[in-house]
């Protein structure tokens, strides 16, 4: 292939503006979806609103509290991370919010590897880091938990919970009984490609999405893509699925053959494309989905931390 065939790193050509949209599930209760870019979330009490996701920077994090800021005057109460990704945690401190929760499993790997997170996603994802320079440092919950705890939102019951191993060892999923609303973080994806890079992609895609499937949402909001409803609820869990199962199956097989990892890549990139290759950040998430497909495989556990120079190296030999 030659060097003008090659495609460009991560997302870093991707630099045009998303248009989001602000839903209101249920009385008070709200997404903000953007075209397949992060998605985040409110439930808005009296007394204080809840906020889910926290976006990549300070500014990125003020765009969205302004919007919020149109139909509340409340203060934030709890802001709640759904998972250690850079993307999600580091424009909390624009919420000033009482609280900063999390599971006890991402606290751990914010101490650990966010750092190197931080920088990766950047250098990946570019456009979604705009006002860099009012990124504090790291976010680092205030309040963590290892299963789960209830909260009280203005007298609507909020459940946080953990459902298992999946995009991460820590992710939490908001869950309103009454209403049946999921906000399902980055465990489903509605018409965006999952992302795998520091997944335990067999627990993901057995029990963990099992667990999500038998809340039996009516809404669900996924960590990218349109909120979704009725029997596309199922429909995204499905489709997350079905793209975690054939990554893991096809690098499997490579292995098993004696392939390399490129090998494998091409075979998984093959095996999804006529599906999946519309998805949003498809192309990007290939290359680290294998990459962590392959380490899962061989027995690595606890995945890999990835660094900026690791990305490259590993763009660069699977789809370079
Ligand atoms: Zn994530």
């Amino acid at each position: 292939m030659s060097r003008l065939d090659r495609k460009p790193f991560a997302s870093s050509a991707d630099l045009g503006e998303k248009e989001a949209t602000l839903e209101e599930l249920a009385d008070d209760v709200y997404a903000y979806t953007a075209q397949g870019d992060p998605n985040v979330g409110c439930v808005i009490g009296a007394d204080g609103i809840l906020a889910i996701e926290a976006r990549a920077t300070p500014l990125m994090a003020q765009r969205w509290i302004d919007v919020v800021r149109s139909i509340s005057q409340a203060p934030f109460g709890d802001l709640v991370l759904t998972h250690y990704h850079a993307v999600r945690t580091l424009g909390a401190s624009a919420f000033a919010a009482n609280r900063i929760i999390a599971t006890t499993m991402t606290g751990a790997l914010i101490e650990e590897r966010g750092l190197e997170d931080w920088a990766s996603e950047q250098g990946r994802m570019p456009r979604l880091f705009e006002g860099a320079d009012t990124i504090p440092g790291l976010t680092r919950p205030t309040h963590t938990f290892e299963d789960q705890i209830l909260l009280d939102v203005g007298g609507r019951r909020v459940e946080l919970r953990f459902l298992g191993r999946g995009h991460t060892s820590g992710d939490l999923v908001v869950w309103l009984p009454k209403e049946r609303i999921l906000f399902a973080g980055d465990l489903v994806e509605a018409q965006a490609a999952p992302y795998m890079g520091d997944a335990h992609i067999a627990d993901w895609s057995g029990p963990t999405l099992d667990a999500v499937r038998a809340l039996r949402a009516d809404q669900l909001v996924g960590g990218r893509g349109a909120v979704v409803r009725g029997e596309a609820v199922d429909q995204a869990i499905e489709d997350t699925r079905a793209f975690l199962q054939t990554t893991l199956r096809g690098t499997r097989d490579v292995l098993h053959q004696g392939g390399t990892r490129k090998d494998a890549f091409e075979l998984v990139y093959a095996q999804l494309a006529p599906r999946y290759a519309g998805y949003p950040i498809f192309d990007h998430t290939m290359p680290f989905n294998v990459q962590r497909a392959w380490d899962e495989l061989e027995g690595i556990d606890h995945p890999r931390i990835w660094t900026a120079e690791r990305d490259r190296q590993v763009w660069d030999a699977l789809q370079g």
